[in-house]
């Protein structure tokens, strides 16, 4: 089924958009079957964060942002789930913030590989990594650990949405400013980050754009301030408290998600 058969009216139109675009992943080999639980799960954290972008997230985002802009070689790396989610945003991040795509599977197949850089170039993407593999992160069995050499594997920021736990924190070991994109604020991976982005994709990416936009001129100094005040504990800290005071109810959700 194609987007426009989702009447936008409906109440859960981001939520049933977000479940399409990943059957047509699957479809189109572009996302694998374990993509699909992978998908259910963040459906259900999203549920219970009310749909929406947390203050403390926004602050997150803009952390990032500022954190691409500052780095000198920034790497935004692609799943399965992510190309089918946000193939066109996540070219305009990389635009914004002048950063390599560079495809990252965990369960690494050659078809599926060429499906999302071919997908990726479909939505104007120019080189894509991931397709080399000369480099390795340490302490992965092989093939769960392969990245190009001049991608990931030599990036001093990398952002990494919807990574498993066991990736995030050995790239995170490896020394590396890792973004993550991860709608648990109990996974391993937003725990092992710099900077743990606790929210959907879909709404983070472009807010994350947006914010580099902003600051696209902005002074090194006042970029490095908006890094260093940047307190990762309490995003986390924020989402849980989110989580435990439970789904809102529809009319508060209704107007949080008009003011995002
Ligand atoms: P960990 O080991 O870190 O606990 P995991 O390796 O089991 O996690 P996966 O099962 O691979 O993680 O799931 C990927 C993660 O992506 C889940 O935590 C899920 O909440 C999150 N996720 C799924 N869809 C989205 C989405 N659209 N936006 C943001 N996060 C998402």
């Amino acid at each position: 089924m194609s987007d426009i058969e989702i009447p936008e009216s409906h109440p859960r139109y981001r939520s049933l958009l977000t479940r399409h675009r990943i059957e047509e992943g699957v479809d189109k080999g572009i996302t694998s079957k374990q993509g699909l639980i992978a998908e259910g799960r963040g459906e259900a954290f999203d549920y219970l964060l009310g749909e929406r972008t947390l203050p403390a997230v926004d602050e997150a985002e803009r952390a990032a942002a500022a954190h691409l802009l500052l780095a000198e070689r920034p790497v935004l790396s692609v799943n399965g789930n992510v190309a089918a989610l946000v193939p066109g945003e996540m070219v305009e991040l990389a635009e914004a913030v002048g950063a390599d795509l560079e495809v990252n599977l965990f369960n690494r197949t050659e078809e599926r590989l060429e499906a999302i850089a071919d997908h990726l170039r479909d939505h104007g993407a120019g080189e894509v990594k991931g397709l080399t593999a000369d480099g390795r992160i340490p302490g992965l069995d092989h093939e769960r650990a392969k990245v190009d050499a001049d991608g990931i594997g030599d990036a001093d920021v990398v952002l990494v949405p919807l990574e498993d736990g066991d990736r995030a924190e050995a790239l995170a070991a490896m020394g590396k400013t890792e973004i993550v994109i991860d709608l648990n604020p109990l996974s391993r991976s937003a725990q092992s980050a710099a900077v743990p982005i606790v929210d959907n994709i879909m709404r983070a990416i472009p807010n994350v754009t947006a914010h580099a936009e902003d600051l696209r001129d902005a002074p090194r100094e006042e970029l490095a301030r908006i890094v260093a005040e940047f307190d990762p504990e309490r995003v986390l800290a924020d989402a849980e408290t989110a989580i435990r005071s439970g789904p809102m109810g529809d009319a508060e959700a209704d107007a949080a998600r008009t003011e995002d």
